[in-house]
């Protein structure tokens, strides 16, 4: 079950994270994208602290919606949408269903799979987002699973994104959106815990 003050401390860390990691990511971009990822997401997780700053009385739904959009407006690039459209479909989930997380982390993977027309395996962040679900729904949600998930990304060829121009060439590198929703994952296993 999520609620809104473990979603709040969720987000809280994961800003705090991305500005830790925001080199990490521009570097493993630079590898086989443009080198911004850890840029652009720095960028929308400031607009993410303004919206908590305002949001301390939101339902779950409004927050995950104000989060949504602080991401769809700061990221750009192809990931901002992507994460976007994750938790807005999560707002959407939590307005009409319930707020059981394995669910509700479904739904944000179903979401990136339609707006980015992406399937597990073409080294993307839902090579991360769709196994989390899995894991969450089987009681395996953990760091060393999760690790592994983001491990994995290196030995897949990418078929979506910047990294796909790049071909065969990608392997071997991990995948930067894949890095930073490992990130976030992290994130919430630390308030959960
Ligand atoms: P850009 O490639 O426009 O510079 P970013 O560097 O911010 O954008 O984000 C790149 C990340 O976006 C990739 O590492 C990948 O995880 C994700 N991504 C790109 N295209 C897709 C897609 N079609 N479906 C899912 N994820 C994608
Ligand atoms: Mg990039
Ligand atoms: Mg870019």
């Amino acid at each position: 079950e999520l609620t809104t003050e473990l979603a709040t401390k969720w987000f809280e860390l994961y800003v705090q994270s991305i500005q830790e990691h925001k080199d990490q990511l521009n570097e493993l971009d630079t590898a086989i994208g443009d080198g911004d990822h850890g840029t652009n997401m720095l960028r929308g997780v400031e607009q993410v602290q303004t919206v908590l700053q305002q949001q301390a009385t939101a339902n779950l739904s409004d927050l995950l919606k104000q989060v949504a959009f602080a991401l769809i407006s700061k990221v750009g690039g192809a990931s901002g949408p992507l994460y976007g459209t994750a938790l807005l479909d999560m707002s959407k989930y939590v307005q009409e269903h319930d707020s059981q997380l394995s669910n509700l982390i479904a739904s944000g993977a179903a979401g990136i799979k339609r707006r980015g027309q992406s399937q597990v395996g073409d080294k993307t962040m839902l090579d991360v987002w769709q196994p989390v679900a899995d894991d969450l729904a089987n009681n395996q949600f953990n760091s060393s699973n999760l690790d592994q998930h983001l491990q994995a990304t290196a030995d897949l060829e990418a078929k979506k994104g910047r990294a796909s121009y790049l071909g065969e060439r990608s392997v071997g590198h991990l995948d930067p959106g894949a890095k930073s929703s490992e990130l976030l994952f992290d994130c919430l296993l630390q308030v959960l815990n």
